[in-house]
């Protein structure tokens, strides 16, 4: 039974003749050879259009879905630091603030005091009855706190 190479056209006898033939056959070598290639090449292309999708996917990441410690949550304008993390302001937690109690306040002025030079000799305005002790409380401050000072009335 002939069969023809069905590369270069010659007419072989059976089978095993045209197992022969593309042994030998320089068109069948050349078309492999050209086949090979062609295949090589399409691969590398598909290799190439394979890469730059990845790189176009990731670019596209990371304008659309950036990574979840660069979202803007509180935006800080300083400038990052060089490990790579934003350079925010380091804050205690709330529960570490303590706020530092305010001062009490002053005590009102003492009632102006008048010198006088002890008198051996009581006079006669000391027979006045001494003022009574007063008690004099100032305004509490945000904390409630507040001062209580006896004030020993002038005798
Ligand atoms: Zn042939």
């Amino acid at each position: 039974m002939a069969v023809k190479c069905t590369f270069c056209g010659e007419g072989v006898s059976g089978s095993r003749g045209l197992l022969n033939h593309y042994k030998k056959c320089q068109k069948k070598a050349e078309r492999t050879q050209r086949s090979v290639s062609h295949a090589l090449q399409t691969h590398h292309v598909e290799l190439a259009a394979a890469a730059t999708r990845a790189l176009e996917e990731i670019a596209s990441q990371a304008v659309n879905d950036p990574p979840v410690s660069e979202l803007p949550r509180s935006p800080s304008p300083l400038p990052p630091r060089p490990s790579g993390r934003p350079g925010r302001r380091i804050r205690l937690p709330a529960r570490y603030r303590d706020e530092p109690p305010e001062p009490p306040q002053p005590l009102p002025p003492p009632p102006p005091t008048i010198v006088t030079e002890p008198d051996p000799d009581p006079a006669p305005n000391s027979c006045a009855p001494p003022s009574p002790p007063t008690w004099i409380k100032t305004e509490p401050n945000s904390f409630g706190v507040y001062t209580v000072a006896l004030c020993m009335g002038e005798t």
